[in-house]
């Protein structure tokens, strides 16, 4: 990762460049927001980037910060009959 691409947020911490500011846009980050983006650094994607999942509160806040409607997550559980099932394959 070019070391131009993180910036320090404490001694010990740093963060994507972009990503630590109220309307955030990480510099790594390709595409129009709100239509199609992708990850340049995708393959070497940081810890902290990592932090964050879709629907999480961060997740959210950035996309308020973008004008977009903040995702809804929606809880998975593992089905209450599967005891006795027979997988075919
Ligand atoms: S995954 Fe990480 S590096 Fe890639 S755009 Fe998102 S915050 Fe930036």
């Amino acid at each position: 990762m070019p070391e131009h691409y993180t910036e320090p947020v404490t001694p010990v911490y740093s963060c994507m460049v972009g990503t630590n500011q109220a309307n955030p846009r990480c510099i790594a980050l390709g595409g129009e927001v709100g239509k199609q983006v992708s990850c340049t650094m995708y393959e070497a994607r940081s810890s902290s980037c990592k932090e964050v999942q879709i629907a999480d509160e961060q997740c959210n806040k950035a996309r308020i910060a973008h004008q977009m409607i903040p995702f809804v997550s929606i809880p998975t559980h593992d089905a209450d009959n599967d005891e006795d099932f027979d997988q075919v394959c």
